[in-house]
């Protein structure tokens, strides 16, 4: 039909290219890997990010080809992500928190050409080296000068930028990948999650509105939740789309240097895990500093405890907002604002509704179902799987792995318990797996009980999420022994600890003469859970 309007493509760069030809100046600041302060612009950061994409197509990649990065929240991996993704290449964030099989298993499977990093990674990819079958080449994040000795051949990133001039963005269609994250869940391998043009713009627009995240081109955003975990929270795209400045802590997430950053560049919003904030809370408490600017934070990963929701709004004046999202949701699918028919309820029920996950934006639908895909009803007490569907959401994972997940209609399971209010405020109430989170991070149970059912003196071994005061989460480790045999849980951590990152290793060994079992023969880790709910209550937040 004619009138129609304009078949515009949404594409990325797009994003970058608003933010600098009409917030040009507005500041984007990065504590660098080094701790370095580096001051840019949204026209300085377009500047490079088409040098790069100059500078990858003359590498002669081929369209949809993995770039790997292996870096913390700074002005370069901002120029580098859109430098991937406008060159028409798939920028693949690699956690560094996961173990090194893990690593080394995503690197090979996105089949990653060229590895960005920075010097902080730079001993991990010495290990990691030969491992990593499809990388060519290793760019460090760093000045030649800055480069620290390594026995890997690298180029420094103003070597392979010398002489580089900006570059148009290769042109594709909307549907065309641009970004990839991998999630690690409680069984198997890790899985590749693949994100197009389209999807993280319309999800970075559907973040953007009022009752969602807010963001206007008054906030300077500081997101501390790094790029790699997520889709980094999708607030590389929402930033430069509304025109705010950005402040990028890098490396130093601890509280002091978080506190120092945020009050130094006037920070009005800021994005983090609950483990984060503990560090803030302790740092400001053993100094008595307030706050001076930050009026909002985004808080979800893993929920955000009632008690920090309050301090945050009753003694620091920050409102919260608790959200909920995964990987494969590009990331966000709740947010717990409230609506107009709860300005009158008591302070003590916005709490509780502040509890919740909260509600759906406009590119996510929501449901709770029955394990025979019936729906549930919206009563706020009938909790049952939670299944999401959207533009932004997942549609298969990488290679077509996990295809269980998702059904004929396009709905994805999220693995996920919960039940959904008649206001709509969703609540997770359980995992279907029981996953451990830990500072934000998944610790696989079951990885870790096979490991411990190694150990000769181990007849069976069972690890729960324990709730702990600084990381959400902590894993304990629960044995059956070998009849007769010594209870030494040490001997047992001893033996698990070379096989797995140093933060899996359960914090505590608990010996008791049975575990629990269903019927089915599983073992009943709510039961277990319930049993050993305060082990972790005393240790230090
Ligand atoms: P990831 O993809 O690593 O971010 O992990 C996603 C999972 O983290 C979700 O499926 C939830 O189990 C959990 N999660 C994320 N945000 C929250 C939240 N606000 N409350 C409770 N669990 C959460």
């Amino acid at each position: 039909m004619q009138g129609a309007p304009q078949d515009w493509p949404l594409l990325v760069h797009t994003i970058l290219d608003h933010a600098a030809r009409w917030h040009g100046d507005r500041k984007v600041v990065a504590r660098r890997a080094d701790g370095r302060i580096a001051r840019t612009t949204y026209a300085d950061v377009h500047t490079e990010a088409q040098k790069i994409t100059g500078r990858l197509v003359a590498s002669g990649l081929a369209p949809g080809e993995r770039v790997g990065a292996l870096c913390w929240n700074t002005d370069r991996h901002l120029s580098l992500w859109y430098g991937v993704m406008g060159a028409g290449l798939v920028h693949h964030t690699v956690n560094p928190r996961l173990f090194e099989e893990q690593i080394s298993f995503i690197v090979n499977d996105a089949e990653d050409r060229i590895m960005f990093t920075d010097i902080t990674f730079l001993p991990l990819l010495e290990k990691l080296r030969d491992q990593l079958t499809t990388v060519r080449q290793i760019i460090v994040l760093a000045d030649r000068a800055d480069v620290p000795e390594t026995s890997l051949e690298v180029t420094a990133w103003d070597d392979w930028l010398d002489g580089a001039e900006p570059h148009p963005w290769v042109s594709v269609p909307e549907t065309a990948p641009c970004g990839m994250c991998y999630t690690s869940g409680t069984t198997g391998l890790p899985k590749g999650v693949v994100y197009s043009h389209r999807s993280n713009v319309l999800h970075a627009l559907g973040m953007s509105v009022p009752d969602v995240l807010g963001l206007s081109a008054r906030d300077v955003v500081m997101p501390i939740v790094p790029m790699f975990h997520a889709n980094g929270w999708s607030l590389a795209f929402s930033a430069p789309l509304n025109g705010t400045a950005l402040v990028l802590p890098g490396a130093a997430l601890d509280g002091a240097s978080v506190y120092e950053l945020m009050e130094d560049e006037g920070v009005t919003f800021s994005a983090a895990v609950p483990t984060v904030w503990l560090g803030l809370f302790k740092h400001m408490e053993s100094t008595g500093q307030r706050l001076s600017s930050l009026s909002r934070v985004v808080i979800g990963g893993s929920a955000c405890p009632p008690a920090m929701t309050k301090k945050f709004e009753e003694i620091y004046g920050v409102e919260v907002l608790h959200a909920w999202g995964m990987t494969e949701m590009s990331p966000l699918g709740t947010v717990a604002s409230l609506l107009p028919q709860h300005d009158s309820i008591s302070a003590e029920d916005k709490l509780a509704l502040k509890d919740t996950q909260g509600r759906v934006p406009y590119t996510v639908e929501m449901k709770v179902t029955d394990d025979e895909n019936r729906e549930l009803p919206h009563d706020g007490k009938t909790f049952g799987r939670l299944k999401v569907r959207g533009p932004a959401v997942a549609g298969a994972y990488f290679k077509n792995a996990g295809a269980e997940n998702f059904d004929e209609d396009g709905w994805f399971d999220t693995g996920d318990v919960a039940h959904i209010s008649p206001d709509g405020f969703m609540k997770i109430t359980d995992r279907s797996k029981d996953v451990i989170k830990s500072g934000g991070e998944w610790i696989s149970s079951i990885d870790l009980e096979n490991l411990a059912m190694l150990h000769p003196d181990v007849a069976e071994a069972a690890v729960i999420g324990v709730p702990h005061p600084k990381w959400d989460e902590r894993p304990l480790l629960v044995i059956v022994p070998q009849p007769g045999a010594a209870q030494d849980g040490a001997a047992i951590l001893d033996s698990m600890r070379p096989h797995i990152a140093k933060w899996w290793l359960p914090d505590e060994v608990t010996f008791v003469s049975e575990i629990p079992h269903t019927a089915t023969g599983k073992i009943q880790k709510t039961k277990l859970r319930d049993a050993f709910q305060d082990v972790y209550k005393g240790a230090a937040a």
